[in-house]
């Protein structure tokens, strides 16, 4: 639009144009206007003046990185979003010289960084000048972008700084509020950001900033054999950790994401790799700038790429070059970086894979605070299963920290303490204390039996996914796994993992869990619960959708490799499986088909055949309460997976804060819902047993204990709680509390069973 002007001001005398220009800009800047809108009107008045295809402009945030604020031209939804590092890229270069730069091929620049998100691959020449005070004190860059290679003119440069100019001036005294942070985010203040909780627990500690990319400085080199040679030193060395990684057996540190290093050594060992980057020392480039360029062509790759798997080997391609910037720029790429951490690390990062969260030393990590992430993301599950206090989509965190900073994370509220007074200390150091005293309470309980006052054994299992699970088993004493989710597995690996690793994965838990039995549910995927390397379509509704043993029963062959891979990895023991979201008795008929099938197959190939196959249904779906007189006769077990089955009994989504807690799942109708399944599986002698969120709740759990639940799985941080109420119950007392209040109460019974255990010493 803006190119359909009548004059093109590069061919007429500068200074009219340019008059006319600023005043336009004094205009904009007097306007009436929040200051985001006066950003983007004024990049829409430069890119239209200077008939450039793109006007951006980036402004220094306290960490020193460069945040894109305004652009015309540019993908706009990478506004906020796309940040340089201090240095980094041709803006960074911009700023860090504080003077302009002229590129016309800036793709070909070795301090080009290529950001896939802003759709600039088309864009060649580039002239970005700095929005400084006075010269030095460089506030931020503005960046002008045109398709065809060209060198921009003096004219060009001329108005450019002088927007910029203007632009400082109103940056400096303030106009363009809320733009210019600099004053607010002062970095000796106490600040709180609010983020997500993804990780329950609470953290006292101090700042390590985790650092995904190293921004290279020194571009060029005299020396290419010095530099190759040192190119070659650093590679061999990152190839030497790649090996001794995946060969120590720390299978909680390989473990699931053995295919991830698998990935990296595969092309560390990728010939086509170095002799690209050494090429690119041999144009007079340092061996990081060489791998930088290299990188630089990777990324622009993978944003051309539609296929998904293609575009995921390519991310593990540019993690591994991130990975040999730091060796070459001496930072060891494990237990994060050369300096030691200390003991109470809480990180904060950017952006975090699960891969970089294992490189550390998880003795020493105590929480996590990522700008990015929520709590479905990978490095939220691995932060899960390592017991990590962790907060995500903790917003503007990394601008507001430095190293060394003392930092609170509440990872129950979602609240993050930078700096915090000695009041806030005082205070979080109570509520640290509290909780450990209540650790070692439980810990006494650990090898205290279940037994209710009456004297009935109460089964507590524990909720787990990944290897590094395995340990709290043993840890909170549980009596087994009652609901292994096999989908993290898939969920934390970068492409489906075949049967091999399947049935070496299944192995390998069953061997860690020794006599304790585990029940695997097989994969509850599809849905939110997305893998990236299946291709799955839109849905409307997924939580209603194509998912769990729907989608498997659509497509067998995904549902055969994990049964056989299960039967293989148990051998001669026993094994138990369990499948999810069965709506109809007919899908379990189908289900239990398909797993006799696999069972007679391994049969007559002469494998060794588990001692027994338990196939149980976890009843999620209402349909299943007007099922089951059909249902328990025909199932091995049931566990009752309750976060969904109320979900869908209440049509509240339970991932919607403003709907899933308003329905109490200790609501009378809740209670009679799961009551009659207890009933059902008595009838039928069905072993039954609970393993959603009610189960960790003592006072919920107490409920379920009075309408005939025995056996329980949960996170295994509920064990102690849970156990403590179980050892003060009677069960029959309760029992028949409860059946007088189910018959005369309405509503949530929530209070009447708090204050009936406060009145029988339960605690809940
Ligand atoms: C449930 O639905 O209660 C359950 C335990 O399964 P998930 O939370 O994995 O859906
Ligand atoms: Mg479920």
């Amino acid at each position: 639009m803006h190119k359909q002007r009548g004059q093109d001001p590069r061919v007429a005398s500068p200074e009219p144009a340019l008059r006319i220009f600023m005043r336009r800009l004094r205009q904009i800047m007097a306007e009436p206007s929040d200051g985001q809108a006066r950003l983007d009107t004024i990049v829409r008045q430069v890119a239209g003046h200077m008939v450039a295809d793109v006007c951006s402009i980036y402004l220094k945030r306290q960490d020193g990185s460069l945040e894109l604020f305004a652009t015309e031209g540019l993908n706009p939804a990478a506004k906020h979003i796309t940040f340089m590092m201090r240095g980094e890229g041709l803006v960074g270069l911009c700023a860090h010289l504080a003077q302009p730069v002229n590129e016309p091929d800036a793709q070909n620049h070795p301090s080009f960084s290529y950001r896939p998100e802003t759709g600039e691959e088309i864009y060649h020449s580039l002239l970005a000048v700095p929005v400084s005070r006075g010269g030095s004190d460089v506030l931020g860059v503005l960046v002008v972008q045109n398709r065809t290679e060209r060198l921009y003119s003096d004219d060009d440069v001329e108005v450019l700084e002088t927007t910029a100019m203007v632009l400082a001036e109103h940056l400096v005294s303030g106009d363009v509020a809320g733009v210019n942070s600099a004053a607010e985010f002062s970095r000796s203040r106490s600040h709180v950001v609010r983020g997500q909780p993804i990780a329950d627990g609470l953290a006292l500690g101090h700042v390590v900033i985790h650092e995904s990319r190293i921004v290279v400085t020194e571009l060029r080199s005299e020396q290419p054999a010095v530099e190759i040679e040192r190119l070659e030193t650093a590679v061999a060395e990152l190839k030497a950790t790649l090996d001794e990684l995946l060969e120590q057996n720390d299978m909680a540190a390989a473990g699931e994401h053995r295919e991830v290093f698998e990935a990296y050594r595969m092309f560390a060992n990728d010939r086509g790799w170095l002799r690209r980057m050494k090429e690119a020392i041999q144009q007079g480039l340092t061996a990081e700038a060489g791998v930088a360029r290299v990188q630089n062509d990777t990324r622009a790759r993978m944003g051309a790429h539609k296929d998904t798997y293609l575009r995921e080997r390519l991310k593990d391609l540019d993690e591994l070059s991130d990975r040999l910037l730091r060796v070459l720029a001496g930072r060891k790429t494990g237990n994060g970086g050369a300096k030691a951490l200390p003991a109470d690390t809480v990180l904060v990062a950017r952006t975090m894979g699960p891969a970089d969260l294992l490189d550390y030393d998880r003795t020493r990590i105590k929480g996590l605070v990522i700008e990015d992430s929520g709590g479905q993301s990978h490095v939220a599950i691995v932060a899960k299963a390592l017991g990590i206090a962790a907060v995500g989509q903790a917003r503007g965190v990394m601008e507001r920290v430095d190293s060394g900073d003392p930092i609170i994370v509440d990872a129950e509220t979602g609240d993050v303490h930078i700096r915090p007074s000695s009041e806030i200390i005082a205070s979080y150091a109570d509520k640290a204390r509290f909780r450990a005293r209540k650790r070692r309470k439980y810990k006494l309980l650990k090898s205290v039996p279940p037994l209710t006052l009456d004297g009935q054994r109460i089964g507590l299992s524990i909720n787990a996914g990944l290897l590094v699970d395995m340990p709290q088993i043993e840890a909170a004493g549980a009596d087994g796994i009652g609901l292994f989710r096999t989908e993290l597995q898939f969920m934390v690996a970068q492409a489906l993992p075949r049967m091999e690793r399947q049935t070496q994965f299944y192995r390998e838990v069953m061997d860690l869990a020794g006599d304790r039995p585990i029940t695997f549910r097989t994969l509850d995927v599809g849905g939110d619960k997305a893998l990236p390397y299946l291709r799955h379509p839109a849905e409307e509704n997924p939580a209603l959708g194509w998912r769990a043993i729907r989608m498997a029963l659509d497509r067998p062959g995904l549902l055969r490799t994990q049964i056989r891979a299960l039967l293989r990895g148990a051998g001669a023991r026993e094994l138990r499986v369990m499948l999810p979201l069965i709506t109809a008795v007919s899908e379990f008929d189908a289900a239990r088909a398909l797993i006799d099938r696999e069972l007679e197959l391994l049969d007559r190939r002469g494998g060794p055949l588990p001692k027994r196959v338990h196939v149980g249904v976890m009843f999620e779906v209402p349909s299943l309460l007007y099922q089951l007189d059909a249902l328990m006769p025909r199932v091995d077990f049931v566990s009752v997976g309750s976060n969904d089955l109320l979900q869908y009994l209440f049509a509240a989504d339970r991932n919607n804060e403003r709907v899933a807690s308003r329905y109490d799942r200790l609501s009378v109708v809740a209670l009679r819902a799961l009551k009659s399944v207890a009933d059902a599986a008595g009838r039928h002698r069905t072993p039954i047993s609970l393993c959603g969120e009610m189960a960790g709740s003592p006072v919920d759990a107490m409920a379920l204990i009075g309408i005939g639940y025995r056996s329980f799985s949960m996170a295994p941080s509920n064990i102690g709680p849970v156990k403590s109420m179980v050892l003060g119950v009677d069960t029959a007392d309760l029992a028949a509390h409860m059946a007088v209040m189910m018959a005369t109460a309405e509503g949530s019974l929530r209070e009447p069973l708090k204050a009936y255990a406060a009145a029988h010493n339960v605690e809940v």
